[in-house]
């Protein structure tokens, strides 16, 4: 048997006892109670009627068998008279006790042990006195307290196995969890939770499976980015590597050495912007407490992006137009990360344009949301690849990125709630676009 059986099994038992211990001071203490008082009413009502048929010079003795009582006495002027023939037992009281001096109601005891009950009722005929055998007595207390025990011993003869039953119906669940979370600790994360009790059981099973998987999510994130690293690191330090060691062991030429320089200088520069977003991309992912949102001015935030990219559309004569809302609005957004996502949208655009193409950064009302969106016209993307893209490393070949602009912008969008995507065709243009509902616009 298992401890939470055992602990089950002994609440029960702790339960049962006293369930049957409130019976037996119940029986003891109420039931007798009652029952005299009960016996009393009765011995008062036979008393009227016997008194009623005394009265009218008619028969009582019907009355007397219907009660049950066990002798009727008539005492007046200090004389007594016995109404019914006495029975057994009844004799010895009424030789022995004082009738002057009797109450109303109460019990005697004889010398063998037998209790009657009394009633002394007091009429313009003298006082009528009924007495009645007390069968609710010593003997009936034993009998009940007998059958009480045998019902709690019956009771827990049949209970202890059947809670022990329940108790592993109830603990099986547990003991499944705690295999789980065991199975959690040695890294082994295809766990069986499968629960269906309908209760907290279940909930905390659930509780775990998340817990399985977001460790799962986070230990292949923390291996992936080790591998990523590891591969993109490669190629640029060997480069670097390559032709460090040939100008160290004077191997290329004089003239020749500045342009290897600057190869070296541009890997190296490749791999600061790689580690920067790699950085990014891992301490975004899921983080929602990052973002430091606050009311930022639309048209003032999408002006801005002319001067940031001047030199860049004056090198490949490209016109950024900018088309505003007809009213002025204030977005909730972290101002520095949204910056971010608008920025790889246009520097994809120009970067994916033909030289002199225009790219159009505008914000559109569309009743429930504002839309934010890029367009250009440049070379598109292909239907096939269109949810890759916002993959971490997807990028085309022509890119000279790392692929990871648009993950980040994935990442960035998502944290905000704002929903996102891509239209384009291939060879006619694409649109990058992203929607602020307003209702999260709305001040409190
Ligand atoms: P990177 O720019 O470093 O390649 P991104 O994540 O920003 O990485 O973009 C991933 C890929 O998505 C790009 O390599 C390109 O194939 C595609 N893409 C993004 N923006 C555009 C665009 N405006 N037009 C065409 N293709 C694009």
């Amino acid at each position: 048997m298992g401890k939470l059986t055992l602990r089950l099994v002994k609440y029960f038992v702790g339960i049962i006892t006293l369930v049957i211990v409130f019976c037996f001071l119940s029986v003891s203490i109420f039931l007798s109670f009652f029952y005299s008082s009960m016996q009393y009413n009765d011995l008062k009502t036979a008393s009227s009627k016997i008194y009623d048929a005394m009265k009218s010079e008619s028969e009582y003795l019907d009355i007397v068998s219907e009660y049950e009582i066990s002798s009727a006495i008539l005492l007046k002027d200090g004389e007594m008279k016995t109404l019914t023939s006495t029975k057994m037992g009844t004799m010895s009281i009424i030789k022995n006790i004082n009738l002057e001096e009797l109450s109303i109601k109460g019990k005697y005891v004889t010398h063998l042990g037998e209790e009657f009950l009394y009633y002394n009722n007091n009429t313009d005929m003298g006082y009528i006195i009924l007495l009645k055998k007390n069968s609710f007595s010593a003997e009936y207390m034993v009998t009940t307290y007998i059958i009480l025990f045998i019902i709690f011993l019956f009771v827990l003869l049949i209970s202890i196995p059947m809670v022990s039953i329940l108790g592993k119906k109830l603990t099986n669940p547990i003991i499944k969890l705690q295999k789980a979370s065991l199975d959690i600790t040695k890294g082994d994360f295809n766990i069986d939770v499968d629960i269906n009790t309908k209760d907290e059981i279940e909930e905390l099973s659930k509780g775990i499976k998340v817990m399985a998987e977001t460790i799962e999510k986070k230990n292949k994130m923390q291996r992936d980015f080790i591998a990523n690293v590891s591969h993109d690191f490669k190629t640029p330090l060997s480069v670097i590597r390559n032709y460090s060691e040939a100008i160290y062991d004077d191997l290329i030429k004089d003239t020749e050495k500045k342009k290897f320089l600057k190869e070296i200088i541009k890997e190296v520069d490749r791999l600061n912007l790689l580690v920067m977003d790699i950085l990014e991309l891992s301490k975004l992912q899921g983080n929602t407490d990052i973002l430091k949102r606050e009311y930022v001015n639309l048209s003032e935030f999408l002006l801005d992006f002319k001067s940031a990219f001047k030199m860049k559309l004056e090198s490949k004569d490209i016109l950024l137009n900018i088309k505003l809302l007809d009213y002025d609005i204030e977005i909730l957004a972290d101002g520095n990360y949204l910056y971010r996502v608008i920025y790889n949208f246009i520097d994809n655009a120009i970067k994916f344009s033909k030289e002199g193409a225009a790219v159009e950064l505008y914000a559109k009302d569309e009743g429930r949301d504002i839309k934010i969106s890029v367009r250009d016209k440049g070379i598109g993307i292909d239907n096939n690849y269109i949810d890759d893209i916002w993959k971490r490393y997807y990028k085309d070949k022509k890119s000279g990125g790392m692929g990871l602009g648009l993950a980040i912008c994935s990442e960035i969008l998502a944290l905000h709630n704002f929903r996102y995507g891509v239209i384009s065709k291939i060879g006619e243009g694409s649109e990058f676009f992203f929607l602020i509902p307003k209702k999260s616009l709305d001040r409190i």
